[in-house]
This record gives structure tokens, sequence and C-alpha cells, in this order.
């Protein structure tokens, strides 16, 4: 209970501060990027403003499942506050997570919830940095999505770096893989 959200199931934000250092140790030692996509429903105020914060809510509850059905089991999903959720993504980096964003908006989208017109969300992507704090990481997340917004919501922005592009350069990668 401590570690999820109480109005949508997912995960809360506490939990995500309790277990994220041990998710970048764990990336760093297996090599496996760690991507973090931020997703923010677009003009959520006007849906509550028209069709009632009950509605609202009920949106909050409906988009959790929505998305669980597009991720993997190895990725988390966390309510973030308010109308912001977050997907930690523990294979992808910023490439593949560009394509789980982009699809999620599709998604949201074309779900029906009810009100008559679609829900959009806008979404920012950044994958984690060798050595970077979560703190300089979030921020890089958090412009990724204001730029999301600025160009127009129902879109993806991505912050195009990641320890994925360094370990991909090196040329033992390729055979620790195999
Ligand atoms: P933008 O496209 O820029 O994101 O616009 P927005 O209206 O979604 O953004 P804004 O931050 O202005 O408003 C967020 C709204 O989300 C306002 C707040 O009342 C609503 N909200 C936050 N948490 C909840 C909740 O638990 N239930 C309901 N029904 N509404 C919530
Ligand atoms: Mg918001
Ligand atoms: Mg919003």
């Amino acid at each position: 209970l401590a570690a999820t959200d109480h109005l949508t199931g997912a995960w809360n934000r506490a939990y995500f501060d309790r277990m994220i250092g041990a998710e970048i140790a764990r990336s760093d030692a297996e090599r496996q990027p760690l991507t973090l996509v931020l997703l923010d429903i677009d003009h959520f105020k006007e849906v509550n403003d028209e069709f009632g914060h009950a509605k609202g809510d009920t949106v909050l509850k409906e988009i959790v499942p929505v998305i669980q059905g597009r991720i993997r089991a190895s990725d988390l999903l966390f309510r973030w506050g308010g109308e912001e959720f977050a997907v930690l993504a523990c294979t992808r980096g910023h490439r593949g997570a560009r394509t789980l964003a982009q699809d999620l908006c599709r998604t949201v989208e074309s779900h029906d919830f009810t009100i008559g017109e679609s829900i959009t969300v806008s979404a920012g992507v950044a994958e984690h940095l060798a050595g970077e704090s979560p703190a300089d990481w979030f921020e890089r997340l958090d412009a990724a999505l204001y730029e999301a917004k600025w160009q127009g919501r129902n879109r993806v922005a991505v912050d195009a770096r990641g320890q994925s592009d360094d370990w991909a350069r090196e040329p033992r990668t390729g055979f620790l893989k195999l």
C-alpha cells in the first residue's frame, strides 16, 4: 500500500524515489539502459471543468490499464503526481523508448474514455546518462516534456542522449552480448 497510488493503483512517487538508486546501479552493472517516459495529460483542467472532478478521476483510473496494456512486464508505471505518469523502461534506450512513447500517445488518443472526445497525452523521454544524479535526469525529462507541450501537445519529444549509445560504441559490448 505504501508503494501504490490510492486512486489509480499505479506505483507511487515515493516508491519511485526509494527504488531508483538501486535500479540505476543495476542498469550500470548489467549494461541495460534505463529510460524514463513522462506522460502528461493534455488540457486536463478542461476535462475537470467540463465533465466534473469525478469524471476526471475516472479518466485517471482508466488511463492506467490503457498504458499497462502497451508496456513490457519489465517496465514500471508510476503516477508521478496529478495527471502525470511515468514509465520506467528497464530494457530500452532512448530510441526504443521514443517508439514506446509514440505508441502510448496513439493508444491513448484512440481509447474511448466515454466523454465524446479524445484524451491526448504529451510525452518527454530521457535515458539515464553515466554518473547522472536522479535530479539532473528528471530535469532533462521535464525539459523534453515541456518541448512536446510547446510543439503543440499529443506528441513526443526526446532528449536523444544515453548510455546505450556509449555502450554501442565500445567494441567489447558486441562480444559481451554474444
Ligand atoms: P497541459 O496540456 O498544459 O498539461 O494542461 P493541463 O490543463 O493538463 O495542465 P494543468 O497543470 O494546468 O492542470 C492539471 C490539472 O489536473 C489541474 C488539476 O485540477 C488536475 N488534477 C490533478 N490531480 C487530479 C486528480 O487527482 N483528480 C482530478 N480529477 N484532477 C486532477
Ligand atoms: Mg501536468
Ligand atoms: Mg496536463
